[in-house]
């Protein structure tokens, strides 16, 4: 028998069918976060698979923020905002990702890491990974050395997590 060392996680996951859209099994952290030990257990079990020395945790807007964000202080670094393009108020990068209709595009501020900084990059969820690579493009862009991306929960028939890794990151997921 295989046994789901983080069931005591998923079981703070709820799902909800067709959200957006029709067809789509919307994964729903907002009851993981409502409980503060699921969340606490999420972020320590998170700083487990934290492989090697980081410098900067890069946060996904939005619900990367705050599984991000939480991790950082746990790791004792700070926090890099990659965010929808328009929002933030500097001179900023920018990198477009397609989406199954059109694209998108997210920004980090041009002087947000320093070259070679060692950059954990967080997530709630990687389903496609379009925007997970969209935004390793982005900080390497700007010089960052990507070392991991984690993420609470992975989608592992959409391939982002795979795609990932063919683009030379350490992937680690909680929850499948
Ligand atoms: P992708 O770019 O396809 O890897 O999608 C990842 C982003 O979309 C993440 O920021 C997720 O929060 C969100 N997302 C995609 N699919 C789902 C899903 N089934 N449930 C919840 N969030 C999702």
């Amino acid at each position: 028998t295989t046994r789901d060392a983080n069931a005591d996680l998923r079981a703070h996951i709820r799902t909800i069918p067709d959200f957006p859209k029709p067809g789509i099994q919307f994964r729903d952290i907002t009851t993981l976060l409502l409980n503060g030990a699921a969340f606490a257990l999420t972020i320590d079990r998170m700083a487990e698979q934290v492989d090697g020395e980081v410098d900067l945790v890069a946060v996904l807007e939005a619900r990367g923020f705050l599984f991000g964000a939480a991790l950082a202080v746990k790791l004792g670094v700070g926090v890099l905002l990659v965010r929808k393009d328009g929002k933030l108020p500097g001179a900023t990068i920018a990198e477009d990702y397609a989406l199954e209709y059109g694209s998108d595009r997210i920004a980090i501020h041009a002087d947000a890491c320093a070259p070679g900084a060692r950059v954990l990059l967080v997530d709630d969820l990687i389903a496609t990974g379009g925007t997970a690579r969209a935004a390793v493009r982005l900080l390497r862009k700007a010089g960052a050395d990507v070392v991991q991306a984690a993420f609470v929960i992975d989608l592992p028939e959409l391939g982002g997590a795979d795609a990932l890794r063919s683009d030379g990151i350490d992937v680690t997921t909680l929850v499948t």
